[in-house]
């Protein structure tokens, strides 16, 4: 370990944590996280895992910061309206941490370009808005073999789960996906802006866990969480044998069923 004197400084409250350490924070420093989508979920995650040293953070993101965006998507600002979100991204993360280098990847993700974009990271934190973006990004993290965190929200309601190579992964839960327009998005529906960042701080922690081998994985878990009752449902979601992926007789061996997709509000 060969930290400076500001990177002590800096680190120390993760440095002081027994489960962490110094180790802990130079592992974190030679990590590598792909984040899908600079959004409302996207907004804490990369806050927080570039305030926290992760050393390289990939964002994917076609799209330009819109006024109706700042409700909730806490990386961007009104300075930034109609800027590329990357570029905004790359801005806040600077600002934050010299130590991590974000990669800004504007584009939008499909079957022909996700592969080789995951490849290059460790973990991938999906905070796109879209079911296509997802199954999309649940099928490219099984193939290339990557942990995948995976948080949603709408309305006044999260989840969020893990998937590491092996399975359970996003098909055993939902087998695939609805039709366009079959359920309400967060620009039809409305999210409560703190939402965001609730989920998204807890993406951020689990990506973190993921990295340094910390705690209790929460692959196999779905967690539900409910702000206007306040509760928090933690159900077991096991392997299915009979997934279309990642079951004993896989029908998907590769991404060319999928179509393009978008992955903008989040
Ligand atoms: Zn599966």
């Amino acid at each position: 370990m060969d930290f400076s004197e500001d990177q002590i400084r800096r680190y120390a409250r993760h440095i002081i944590l027994p489960e962490m350490g110094g180790v802990g924070q130079a592992k974190l420093l030679d990590s590598r996280v792909l984040v899908v989508g600079a959004g409302g979920l996207g907004s804490p995650v990369i806050l927080y895992l570039a305030a926290a040293g992760v050393g390289t953070i990939g964002v994917v993101d076609d799209d330009t910061v819109d006024l109706s965006n700042l409700q909730r998507q806490v990386l961007h600002t009104t300075a930034s309206i109609g800027t590329p979100k990357v570029d905004s991204a790359a801005q806040a993360v600077a600002a934050i941490n010299p130590d991590v280098k974000l990669v800004p990847i504007r584009a939008r993700l499909d079957k022909d370009n996700i592969r080789a974009i995951i490849a290059d990271y460790q973990v991938v934190a999906d905070g796109s808005d879209n079911f296509a973006t997802r199954f999309l990004v649940n099928d490219a993290c099984w193939l290339e073999r990557k942990t995948l965190v995976s948080a949603a929200i709408l309305r006044f309601d999260g989840q969020l789960a893990t998937y590491r190579p092996g399975g359970p992964c996003y098909r055993c839960i939902y087998r695939e996906a609805p039709p366009e327009g079959a359920v309400p998005t967060c620009s039809s529906a409305g999210v409560l802006g703190a939402m965001a960042g609730t989920m998204g701080s807890l993406q951020a922690t689990e990506v973190v866990k993921e990295l340094l081998g910390m705690g209790d994985t929460m692959a196999g878990r779905l967690l539900i969480y409910d702000a206007l009752a306040v509760t928090w449902r933690n159900v077991r979601v096991p392997r299915d044998p009979g997934c279309p992926l990642c079951g004993d007789h896989p029908t998907i061996t590769d991404l060319s069923s999928h179509g393009s997709t978008n992955h903008a509000c989040g």
